[in-house]
């Protein structure tokens, strides 16, 4: 009997020894306190077997006892250690507004706060069924004990995940700790701006930057003949001295309303100027794009709007180029120059050229 007390007590030593060289400072400090309140009595257990009861006559058992448990009383006292501290980090732990989920090397979920399981949870089984369901790159990183940053949309809500390594002092892997932060608020006022930023704000197209940016891109990747389409209305500063300049921002937003709705597969418009916009069209021939064009031009000047009872409508003049492989530069200085041909033409019409 006293021989498996020694073992088991042994056992519960090396334990908690590893848990020591393993653990944070403050831990260390109580595990190894309470440590060395264990060893003692272990040790003299041991030299007792070892060396008879002459040696229990040396050193007397209430003596070792006392030692045990001043040592103990030690660490109890000195680190906090049923106090403070743990009860504060569970606190922290579960306060955070933030997701916490620890994780094993092998990627089995120990431990995760409220806040986890809130978002994900709500239980930890449940918890570690989703993400392996539903967040196929969390379930990599957790099993692969990797260090990683994603971000994943689930029920109309933005996440942000960091998992970091819990490492040895030696670098081995000994589980991760995942940081889960709701971001839906942020990321939608970064939508927000970024949408703002890239459009016009009257007509809801894109701006003249971006609608370049998208331009130069297609360019890039583009093999087949593309054409860019320019267009301005005609005698726009008559509407605005006549009507008022709100009068001539509805004519704009209509304006806008019957193009976009002409777009066709991977078309996109932008707003160059006051009352000059463009749009990169696509098609399989120019007889076709100078068709759609046309057609476009004439919807136009059929759009009408009623203002005090009056009927107010306009008309466009379109420029149009033709390239396999100009530079938006090249393609919106020809268009240009055959809008200003169709407006000599006495507008409301279509000019066009090709450049290779
Ligand atoms: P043209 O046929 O030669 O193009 O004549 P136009 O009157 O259309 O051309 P002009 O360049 O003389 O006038 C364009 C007008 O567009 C002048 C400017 O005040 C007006 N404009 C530019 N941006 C806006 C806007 O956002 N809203 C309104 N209401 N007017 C605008
Ligand atoms: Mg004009
Ligand atoms: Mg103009």
């Amino acid at each position: 009997m006293i021989s498996f007390s020694i073992l088991f007590t042994t056992i519960a030593l090396c334990l908690l020894g590893i848990y020591a060289l393993k653990t944070t400072t403050v831990s260390r400090k109580q595990s190894l306190t309470i440590f060395a309140g264990m060893l003692v009595p272990t040790s003299y257990s041991f030299l007792k077997i070892v060396m008879g009861e002459s040696f229990a006559y040396l050193v007397p058992i209430s003596g070792i006892f006392a030692l045990s448990a001043l040592l103990m009383l030690l660490g109890i006292y000195r680190y906090d250690l049923f106090k403070i501290a743990p009860l504060a980090r569970e606190q922290v732990f579960h306060s955070l507004g933030d997701g916490i989920v620890i994780a094993s090397a092998q990627g089995k979920l120990l431990e995760a706060n409220k806040a986890a399981l809130f978002m994900i949870g709500p239980t930890l089984s449940d918890l570690g069924t989703r993400i392996a369901a539903e967040v196929p790159q969390w379930q990599e990183l957790l099993i692969s004990g990797r260090e990683g940053a994603f971000s994943f949309y689930r029920f109309e809500t933005y996440y942000d995940c960091s998992v970091y390594a819990i490492k040895t002092k030696n670098g081995a892997i000994l589980g991760t700790i995942s940081l889960l932060k709701d971001n839906t608020e942020q990321k939608r006022k970064n939508d927000l701006l970024q949408i703002r930023a890239e459009h016009d704000g009257l007509t809801g197209i894109y701006n003249r930057q971006t609608f370049i940016e998208k331009v130069e891109k297609r360019l890039l990747k583009s093999m087949q003949e593309t054409s860019f389409v320019f267009f301005d209305i005609d005698h726009f500063k008559v509407i605005n001295d006549k009507y008022g300049h709100m009068v001539g921002d509805q004519m704009l937003q209509a304006v806008v309303a019957c193009a976009t709705k002409n777009l066709v597969g991977t078309d996109f418009m932008g707003r160059m100027g006051g009352e000059e916009f463009a749009i990169f069209h696509v098609s399989s021939s120019k007889e076709e794009t100078i068709a759609w064009a046309d057609t476009l031009r004439h919807q136009v000047e059929e759009t009408v709007l009623t203002i005090e009872g009056d009927p107010v409508s306009c008309t466009i003049s379109v420029g149009l180029s033709f390239s396999r492989t100009a530079s938006f530069d090249e393609m919106y200085r020809c268009a240009d120059r055959e809008l200003y041909k169709a407006k000599d033409a006495g507008r409301n019409c279509i000019c066009h050229t090709t450049l290779d």
